[in-house]
């Protein structure tokens, strides 16, 4: 079989900005995004990290460091507000700061962006015709399938060019008749057993499609102090979960290395771009 695409990201947010008095627990992001750092350069592999723009304004160098071995950053909004708490005025604002921010920091050449928690649904598919305005080559915010928090269920699991030429780039879901899984996706990437991570990358290969992958800097960090993560309505059994076989996601990753080559999402989008010239000729 021929080795399929996986585009590896890092949502770079620090959870603790989203819990009240999230200041008293440790600062853990620079320590885990050097983590992946070492993981990417061991490997020569290039990722994209999805930065919040106030996470570049606390951390400059972090942002320096990421772009000096040469890897995408791309936006994932100013203080991940999710687009369904958003007007498009405000989507704007926000989308501004947050490249105002990063270019700050020394990032240049934004081409992607990244809803917090996948938040971009038929609903707020405005967000397309503003992220074209400002110059964006591509998202990657979708969940295509039924799902409680949000999601898309009518759009397909393979990219897609939008009205404006924009590209989505959905969630690899695994779809089972009860539930739809993120198979290379943040929790559910550590808990779900690797023969099934593997059989349903396999599938989605054999389909032609790239495997999305993320992963935020708490994935990897068997450190962390115990504390309620957001987005969870207090529920202790999922909370517990966010904790469970973090040590074991580089491990997974290089098994999937044996499947995929790993790539970023701004080279990927070259890439279909090219294609579809010469596709045109
Ligand atoms: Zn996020």
């Amino acid at each position: 079989m021929d080795k399929g695409t996986l585009l590896f990201s890092v949502d770079l947010e620090d959870v603790r900005a989203s819990i009240k008095n999230g200041d008293q627990y440790q600062e853990r992001v620079p320590v885990n995004t050097e983590r992946y750092l070492d993981f990417l350069r061991s490997h020569k592999i290039k990722g994209t990290f999805f930065v919040v723009g106030k996470l570049a304004r606390q951390y400059p160098d972090l942002v320096k460091s990421i772009v000096g071995e040469g890897h995408e950053i791309a936006c994932h909004s100013n203080t991940h507000v999710q687009l369904t708490k958003q007007s498009p005025e405000s989507f704007r604002r926000d989308i501004n700061d947050n490249l105002e921010a990063l270019h700050w920091a020394g990032a240049e050449n934004i081409v992607g962006f990244r809803a917090p928690t996948f938040s971009l649904t038929s609903k707020t598919a405005w967000a397309y015709d503003i992220l074209g305005d400002l110059g964006f080559q591509y998202s990657s915010s979708v969940l295509p399938a039924k799902n409680p928090l949000y999601g898309w269920p009518d759009f397909g699991g393979q990219p897609k060019q939008m009205g404006n030429g924009l590209w989505e780039i959905p969630i690899t879901l695994h779809t089972l008749p009860w539930l739809n899984i993120p198979v290379v996706g943040g929790v559910y990437f550590r808990i779900i057993p690797f023969f099934l991570i593997s059989f349903s990358v396999k599938h989605h290969v054999r389909e032609n499609r790239p495997i999305l992958a993320y992963l935020h800097p708490y994935d990897i960090d068997e450190e962390q102090e115990r504390f309620m993560h957001p987005d969870l309505s207090d529920n202790k059994l999922l909370n517990y979960l966010m904790y469970v076989n973090r040590s074991k996601v580089f491990g997974r990753l290089e098994r999937l290395r044996k499947l995929c080559r790993f790539s970023s999402y701004q080279d990927y989008i070259q890439e279909q771009l090219e294609i579809s010239v010469l596709l045109a000729s």
